[in-house]
């Protein structure tokens, strides 16, 4: 696979337990040191051409984890990283967790695992950067005819550059407004399934000699 240019990473917690987050980190490390292959971890989404998600999505990160995506420039790859992140994981009935990461954003690779392992996250990367590389060629065809490419959870959506607004971008996935009303109902239903806490119980009185 050729390599046009080195692939530059940003790690974004949905809501994880930091199991998977400190597996990315040691990919950084001296053991597998990924930054010897030129995949770069950066804090700017305006440099990053990956997205890696760890952990589930709630109504708090949703409109996050979108803006991130949204400010990323074209092409770019999304990795699921982690059960959580591919589908809620052990969270998912969790009130708050609306799902993986694509309620919000088109997912590309999906890398299970609790936590996820280095290897698997590694392999993970490759793949997508194999997907970022067919996304390029799209890209650079489509801006030659002068149209922009648009990727509709995985189906690449050829407009012409001026109708292209970011908002219309997420057909595939929930939209804000039913994000929360999905919320809203899991809320609402939790609340009724709830058992409700016991009475409490007063402690029973002791004598004078300090017997129950
Ligand atoms: S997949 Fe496991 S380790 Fe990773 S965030 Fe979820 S619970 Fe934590």
């Amino acid at each position: 696979m050729k390599i046009s240019k080195s692939p530059w990473v940003l790690h974004y917690d949905g809501s994880s337990c930091n199991g998977c987050d400190i597996e990315v980190l040691a990919t950084m490390t001296p053991l597998y040191d990924v930054e010897r292959f030129g995949i770069i971890n950066t804090g700017n989404p305006k440099h990053a051409d990956i997205l890696l998600l760890t952990g589930g999505i709630n109504a708090q990160t949703a409109p996050v984890v979108r803006q991130l995506y949204n400010q990323m420039p074209d092409p770019k790859v999304v990795i699921a990283c982690g059960i959580c992140s591919c589908d809620g994981g052990i969270f998912k009935e969790c009130y708050n967790i609306l799902g993986g990461s694509d309620k919000v954003v088109p997912v590309d690779v999906y890398v299970p695992g609790c936590a996820v392992r280095p290897e698997a996250l590694i392999d993970g990367v490759v793949k997508a950067l194999a997907i970022l590389e067919e996304k390029r060629v799209k890209v650079k065809e489509s801006m030659k005819q002068g149209y922009c490419t648009v990727d509709y959870s995985k189906i690449a959506v050829r407009m012409k550059a001026e109708d292209y607004d970011p908002a219309t971008q997420y057909d595939a996935v929930l939209t804000e407004e039913a994000l929360r009303e999905q919320a809203e109902a899991k809320i609402a239903q939790t609340s009724k399934t709830a058992p409700k806490p016991a009475a409490p119980v007063a402690a029973p009185k002791k004598d004078e000699g300090g017997n129950a």
